[in-house]
């Protein structure tokens, strides 16, 4: 049986590991409805809905083909932190991070995984070539295609067209961060947050919940390593956030003043280190996400709104709320196609009852136009998204030429592919 990271997605099939193309080739062919996954961190079931899931771990490794204009050739399922490393060793590196890099590139790259930073595109967007298995069995390449569809298409693809094997990337020479995290006002925060965009590398923050506070996180180029990271407390300040709420159960004052101590104890940062191991962090704590991409003149409005209902109406939320921005690109599923956004991620415990706050805060983000992080939980099917992309019909065009009798079309695609 197969579950997801945040525990909400399940296959009862007996997992498949092909260890050769030519096995690849084989499950696929058997399978009605194959689907690939890569370390199960989408809480969309993206995945789940397949007569079998195959993971791609045995699959003979594709080696690291660096060249010149900081370009190479990838294993499209190796982990992102296997990659950086090894990357790092030919001088490169990503360009930019999300939160975690336990993903495999094919994965994260599949559903537009992001980090933040007003002039950093998501990792998507870096793809400039790939290698892909069809329905049919049959590698391309989309060196081959004359008219660039194929990669306009196949840098966000939702695992729909085809199998991923290698990526080519663009990449930047290896660069060092300078992280620091301090706590600020909220309406500060809002005020200043387009400012901040423009003055880091990478700012993002956490709101919490009933606190009025914000953690504001800016990183920024340095020349080289400085300082030690602190022991990474940000696992023990969820388990804080939970005792709090539970404090506020007893009377709503008692959250106040339990969430005001907390942020007293919270420790600002300041150090330096390689990019991806200052971007990239570990997340034991379980939890279910909704994030949506939001156009960046009404950000601060939707944020308001959302913090404002979630306030309102679901005390037993403890979690923060993620607030990012990345610049826009042209992939034709790329949510920041055609100008930046700015992300907002909201959360609940993994065991908690996700569904009645995500049905409440939806809504909000809706009625901005906002667009579904494709790995997270949203209710969009095809016509809600066919208004949102200007390219959707040319994707789904595509799609249906790629994978003719629907192959790697599983039901919840269907939901979001097909009209109807
Ligand atoms: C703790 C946590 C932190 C996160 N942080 C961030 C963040 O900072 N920023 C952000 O944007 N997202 C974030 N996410 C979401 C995550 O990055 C995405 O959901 C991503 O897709 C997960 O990658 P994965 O390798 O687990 O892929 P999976 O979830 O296993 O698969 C995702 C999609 O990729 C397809 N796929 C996988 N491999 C292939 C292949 N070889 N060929 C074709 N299709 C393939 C799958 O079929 C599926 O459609 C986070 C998720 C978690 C749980």
């Amino acid at each position: 049986m197969w579950i997801n990271w945040g525990g909400n997605q399940s296959n009862h099939s007996r997992a498949c590991s092909p260890e050769s193309l030519d096995e690849l080739r084989q499950v696929i062919a058997s399978e009605k409805t194959p689907r690939i996954v890569g370390s199960g961190h989408s809480f969309t079931p993206l995945v789940a809905d397949a007569t079998r899931v195959i993971s791609l771990d045995l699959l003979p490794t594709a080696s690291l083909q660096a060249s010149s204009e900081n370009l190479a050739w990838l294993d499209a399922n190796k982990r992102l932190k296997e990659l950086s490393p090894a990357l790092a060793v030919h001088n490169l590196a990503f360009r930019n991070l999300g939160d975690i890099n336990v993903q495999t590139l094919a994965g994260a790259v599949s559903t537009a995984t992001h980090g933040t930073g007003a002039e950093l595109p998501c990792l998507s967007a870096e793809l400039q070539n790939v290698k892909m298995m069809l329905a049919s069995g049959e590698v391309i390449n989309s060196q081959d295609d004359p008219t660039g569809d194929l990669i306009a298409a196949a840098r966000v693809s939702l695992g729909a067209l085809g199998v991923l094997l290698e990526a080519q990337v663009k990449l930047v020479p290896k660069y060092y961060l300078r992280r620091r995290v301090e706590m600020g006002a909220l309406q500060e925060t809002l005020a200043r947050m387009h400012e901040l965009w423009e003055s880091h590398r990478n700012f993002e923050f956490f709101y919490i919940p009933w606190s009025q506070k914000t953690i504001r996180l800016r990183h920024d180029l340095v020349d080289e390593p400085k300082g030690k990271a602190p022991a990474d407390l940000d696992n023990l300040a969820v388990y804080g956030l939970r005792a709090a709420r539970i404090l506020g159960h007893l009377h709503p004052s008692l959250r106040r003043q339990a969430l005001a101590l907390l942020s007293m104890l919270q420790t600002e940062e300041d150090y330096a280190d390689e990019g991806w191991k200052v971007l990239c962090s570990q997340r034991d704590v379980r939890f279910v996400e909704m994030e949506y991409h939001v156009p960046t003149k009404v950000a601060r409005d939707v944020l308001m709104e959302v913090i404002k209902r979630t306030e309102a109406n679901h005390p037993d939320v403890y979690f923060p709320i993620e607030v990012r921005k990345t610049a826009g690109d042209t992939s034709w599923l790329s949510p920041f196609q055609g100008g930046s956004r700015v992300s907002v991620a909201i959360h609940t415990a993994a065991r908690q009852n996700f569904a009645d706050y995500f049905r409440d805060i939806e809504p909000i983000f809706r009625e901005a136009n906002a667009r579904p992080h494709w790995g997270k939980m949203h209710s969009l099917k095809f016509a809600d998204l066919e208004a949102l992309y200007p390219d959707y019909n040319r994707f789904c065009s595509l799609r249906e030429k790629l994978d003719p009798t629907g192959k790697f079309l599983s039901g919840y695609l269907q939901r979001l592919l097909v009209a109807g």
